[in-house]
């Protein structure tokens, strides 16, 4: 047997019964505890009720057969006594009807004997008494019969001497005694029983009550308990079922969030890529057309003069004005969003008048690094679609919003470290390394097309002596002066750089060297004629002395061109300067 064993079982077998202990639950323990100690006690009352019962019904049985064997003891001791007198009265007077009434008599008397013999069967405790009453009855029943058969045969003096022989008197006395100890003992057994009686009658009650009390507890446990705790599981199923509603709307947010945040991530990404306003423009109409589904919209940057905004891009069915003031739209005026639709109080943007139909508009403001960048306008004509999901559609606006102002932020930060690179910071001309980098962009072109292409150097005369007279903070006003008249005088195709010091460049594009002379000297003349200020102080004219190199006349390269204008330039110094020269 022992090798049919697990031995490695065991102590998981040992463990079961603690392991069944830990999974019941000790209020469900308690709860079977109360109910089977109820059961034990019911069952208890039951039985002592049943016995008392029986204790009861013997006690009863008892004083009823102990009162009916002393009623008929009298009926039988009645009867006798009257059988001998209808005997002795007809011995006496010889009547028929006496002799009927004496068999009648007779025969009652008997019967009670009888009954007494039938209602005495069981054993008690006075059975013997009774037996020799009965007895005692009978054998002078007997006696009497001899004596009446005498009578009746004519022989009435035989009959009176038997009678007188008889033992009628001791009969009386025996029967006497004996009725007298069959009385006393039925007396013994009736108080017997009926403490007895009463005894069982209590316990019947006292077993009765408990049991009454023991069939409410039952009730309360079966029915009350079972109730509450149905009400109990009802309450929990209830709030599982809320707990599971919950659950399935957070599911359904977090799975519309999770959408959201895959959507705006892709979005970000293209929008993070954009260099310049150009690439914006192109990215952000079918982007932001997809991620607001259903809408029409524009996009608004700031002005660099910031009293405006352009409308950098639109999408959907609707015309959104070209550009708008900030004054025109609350979300900028109140730096935050800025819903509007139909049954709403707040009023409708003035940059959105001429959108009409629209029954729900959004403002969101493009902030970055605590700037205001621009403004993102959406507009909606299906209104329910859009009421039902507006604080996702709002808080979803804002994440994108948010996205689109740092990348506003970040095209403005590229152009002005771009700008910063290439302009000259103090006049604001292109500078230097730019010329570089256009130089040879043109230079390439004009090959290809074969169009001319002149470099033009330009120098103010003695400045060095102008600063020395006026201050250096003259001098800068003077060189941003010049500059921003050069840059405006010259044709927008032109490009005019600062070379560096007092000295300039312009590069001519698609102009002959005749032309260029020409358009350069009229430059030098209107410099010569301009007057300056500073703090308020006039200054004196400057003039400025040129040369002129041409792509043609030269080895074809940045370097060579700009070597050639130099040495022009050089040329028109030693020629007295306020005059252009072109390089031989
Ligand atoms: P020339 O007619 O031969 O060109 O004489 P010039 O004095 O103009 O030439 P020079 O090269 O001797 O001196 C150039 C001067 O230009 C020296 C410097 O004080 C001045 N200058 C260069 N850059 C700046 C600038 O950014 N601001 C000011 N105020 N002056 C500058
Ligand atoms: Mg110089
Ligand atoms: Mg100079």
């Amino acid at each position: 047997m022992a090798r049919y064993i697990n031995w490695v079982h065991l102590p998981t077998l040992l463990s079961l019964p603690e392991t069944i202990l830990r999974k019941i639950d000790t209020k469900h323990l308690l709860n079977v505890g109360i109910i089977v100690a109820i059961f034990v006690g019911t069952a208890t009352n039951i039985a002592v009720l049943s016995n008392s019962m029986r204790q009861l019904h013997h006690a009863a049985n008892g004083l009823r057969q102990s009162t009916l064997v002393r009623e008929k003891i009298f009926a039988a001791i009645s009867h006798t006594v009257l059988v001998e007198n209808i005997q002795q009265r007809y011995i006496m007077t010889g009547d028929p009807m006496d002799a009927a009434q004496y068999q009648s008599a007779r025969h009652d008397a008997y019967d009670n004997i009888s009954d007494i013999r039938t209602v005495t069967q069981a054993k008690t405790a006075t059975s013997k008494q009774i037996d020799q009453v009965t007895s005692v009855l009978e054998s002078r029943l007997t006696e009497i019969d001899e004596a009446m058969t005498l009578a009746t045969s004519g022989k009435k003096a035989a009959a009176i001497d038997l009678i007188q022989k008889s033992t009628s008197r001791q009969f009386m006395e025996k029967r006497k005694a004996l009725v007298a100890g069959v009385i006393s003992a039925e007396q013994g057994q009736t108080t017997y029983l009926e403490n007895e009686y009463a005894s069982a009658l209590k316990q019947a009650t006292v077993s009765f009550t408990l049991f009454i009390l023991e069939a409410v507890v039952v009730g309360i446990l079966l029915f009350v308990l079972p109730r509450r705790e149905l009400r109990k599981q009802q309450r929990t199923s209830e709030q599982l079922a809320t707990y599971a509603k919950d659950l399935d709307q957070s599911m359904a947010d977090l799975t519309r969030e999770r959408n959201e945040v895959s959507r705006l991530n892709k979005a970000s990404n293209y929008l993070q890529s954009c260099n310049s306003f150009a690439e914006l423009t192109e990215v952000a109409a079918p982007l932001l057309g997809r991620l607001f589904d259903g809408s029409a919209g524009a996009l608004h940057t700031f002005a660099p003069s910031r009293n405006q905004l352009d409308t950098l891009v639109t999408w959907g069915d609707i015309e959104f004005t070209p550009y708008l003031t900030p004054q025109q739209c609350w979300g900028l005026r109140l730096g935050q969003a800025h819903v509007h639709h139909e049954n709403s109080p707040t009023p409708i943007c003035r940059h959105l008048d001429s959108c009409n139909g629209a029954n729900e508009t959004l403002c969101l403001p493009l902030i970055a690094h605590g700037e205001t960048l621009g403004l993102l306008s959406l507009v909606y004509q299906n209104t329910q679609a859009v009421q039902a999901s507006s604080p996702d559609l709002m808080r979803f606006a804002e994440m994108v919003s948010h996205q689109i102002g740092l990348t506003i932020a970040n095209i403005r930060l590229r152009d002005s470290l771009n700008e910063q690179s290439i302009r000259d910071p103090l006049t604001g001309l292109f500078n230097r390394r730019y010329l570089d980098i256009v130089a040879e962009k043109e230079i390439s072109k004009a090959l290809r097309h074969n169009r001319p292409l002149g470099l033009v150097m330009f120098d103010i005369d003695h400045f060095k002596k102008f600063n020395d007279l006026h201050g250096h903070l003259a001098g800068d006003t003077t060189l941003i002066a010049v500059a921003k008249f050069a840059q405006t005088h010259l044709r927008e195709t032109d490009w005019v750089f600062r070379f560096g010091g007092e000295e300039f460049m312009v590069l001519m594009t698609e102009t002959q060297s005749k032309d260029a002379l020409a358009r350069i000297d009229q430059l030098r003349e209107a410099i010569s004629q301009l007057t300056f200020s500073h703090e308020g102080v006039g200054l004196p004219n400057v003039t400025i002395s040129a040369g002129l190199a041409m792509l043609e006349d030269t080895p074809r390269t940045t370097q060579a061109l700009i070597e050639a204008a130099d040495t022009a330039l050089y040329k028109a110094k030693q020629a007295g300067r306020n005059c252009v020269k072109l390089a031989a």
